[in-house]
């Protein structure tokens, strides 16, 4: 499943940033994706809470901002938003069209809570 190996992907990026002390839980995980992507959030929020099972980002909350896709012509320099992966520029009908944005992942922002002291 598309958004299972991107739950995968994210835990390996949480576990590479959040405090490896054990004694911290990661709360909410603010991400930036990408149109491009075609994540749908519901989905990936039960991926990555079944991926997570285990480590410390379980029960965090995901808050998802989506990215719109934006290409630009590389023949008149017009921007615009890509709809349904055509990748043709609607000014001039060139496809000959480089990618703006809309193609992130990226975790934005861990919150982590650490649990008291020992
Ligand atoms: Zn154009």
């Amino acid at each position: 499943m598309h958004e299972m190996s991107i739950a995968r992907n994210l835990l390996e990026v949480i576990e590479r940033y959040a405090p490896a002390n054990g004694s911290a839980r990661v709360k909410v995980v603010r991400l930036r994706i990408g149109e491009l992507a075609g994540v749908v959030p519901e989905s990936l929020r039960f991926c990555f809470e079944v991926a997570s099972e285990g480590t410390v980002a379980h029960g965090a909350e995901l808050v998802i901002e989506t990215v719109p896709l934006i290409g630009r012509c590389r023949t008149c320099g017009v921007a615009f938003h890509v709809e349904g992966y055509v990748f043709i520029c609607p000014h001039c009908g060139s496809p000959r069209v480089e990618l703006i944005s809309g193609d992130e992942l990226d975790v934005v922002e861990l919150e982590v809570e650490e649990e008291g002291c020992p």
